[in-house]
């Protein structure tokens, strides 16, 4: 019990290791994020990897959020900065690079959009979400030029360790490249978060845990556990409507998450534990819209089964 006691002091009043956390401790105060458009593709859609991309990937590049490409960097950061005003005071920013392969273009063209971002006097944090077969030497040596301005995060999707899964998404690159791609990241100091996806169609929970094991065990700072979302207009959408897989109810995914949190080594940030998509798209699960209500029901069921990240953890 005096345990579980001194882990929640640790972070704040949660029983796990939030972004939200660390940034306050960082920055003294809350940090929103602005999420972008930096006008790329993706290799594993445009054919140089694969046609079609990832089977759960949205017309928008999993980028539902971002600002408009039509726009300057900086437009997009100051129309952002506009929305989030004007509901609270706001201080601070995380530019969000998130819309498709944000490393998928020229070192040069990378180098004025990345610049455009860091060098917004609110913008305290460079984040890049991207694949790891898209990190060149030219690009690992540009996000380090950057990562001496500002903190750069570079997200990597794995979604899953185990190879038959990825075959079905369709991810488009074998494991050894994601390993590769950290390393060398972390050689230059560059923070690394890991973007997963839970439940993702003939996954057991078992295998669900093999992947958080397996990245336990890699130098990582952050993850996200994202929750498989049915959007339209996505194959997955197609596959749904001609062969309905189960999807967890918000119980089920609640308990599932309490053992991962668990299981979880206690120094990785959590940046998400549940879905982020955006409603007008989302087909199943319907529960996952109300993420107030199911972040309440987590943060219940953690202390009802007194559960706080890496309790189960081993090294
Ligand atoms: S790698 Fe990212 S942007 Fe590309 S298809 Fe997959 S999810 Fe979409």
């Amino acid at each position: 019990m005096a345990d579980s006691q001194s882990r929640q002091v640790r972070w704040g009043e949660k029983r796990y290791h939030s972004m939200d956390y660390d940034l306050k401790k960082t920055y003294g105060e809350k940090v929103y994020k602005i999420t972008l458009d930096g006008g790329m593709t993706c290799p594993n859609r445009d054919g140089t990897v694969g046609r079609g991309g990832c089977v759960f990937c949205s017309a928008s590049g999993s980028g539902d959020f971002a600002g408009s490409r039509a726009l300057s960097i900086t437009e997009q950061l100051k129309n952002g900065k506009a929305a989030l005003a004007g509901k609270r005071p706001v201080h601070s920013y995380i530019a969000y690079f998130q819309a498709f392969t944000n490393t998928y273009a020229s070192v040069e063209y990378l180098e004025r959009i990345f610049l455009e971002a860091v060098r917004d006097g609110d913008v305290r944090i460079l984040s890049i979400a991207t694949r790891p077969d898209c990190l060149g030497k030219p690009v690992l040596e540009l996000l380090e030029r950057l990562s001496r301005i500002k903190p750069v995060w570079i997200e990597l999707g794995l979604q899953t360790i185990h190879p038959h899964t990825a075959a079905y998404i369709r991810r488009g690159y074998e494991l050894p490249v994601f390993e590769e791609a950290v390393q060398n990241l972390r050689s230059r100091g560059i923070d690394v978060l890991v973007h997963t996806i839970l439940c993702l169609p003939g996954e057991t929970r078992q295998q669900m845990f093999e992947t958080l094991d397996y990245l336990n065990h890699m130098d990582i700072q952050g993850i996200k556990l994202q929750l498989l979302h049915i959007l339209q207009g996505t194959d997955l959408a197609l596959q749904y409507a001609e062969h309905p897989f189960p999807v967890p109810s918000m119980d089920e995914y609640i308990g599932l998450l309490g053992a991962c949190i668990s299981r979880l080594r206690p120094d990785i940030t959590i940046h998400r534990l549940t879905g982020d998509g955006p409603k007008e798209l989302l087909i199943a699960p319907l529960w996952t819209g109300q993420k107030r209500t199911v972040l309440n029901a987590l943060h219940q069921y953690l202390k009802e089964q007194d559960i706080w990240q890496g309790k189960d953890y081993h090294e």
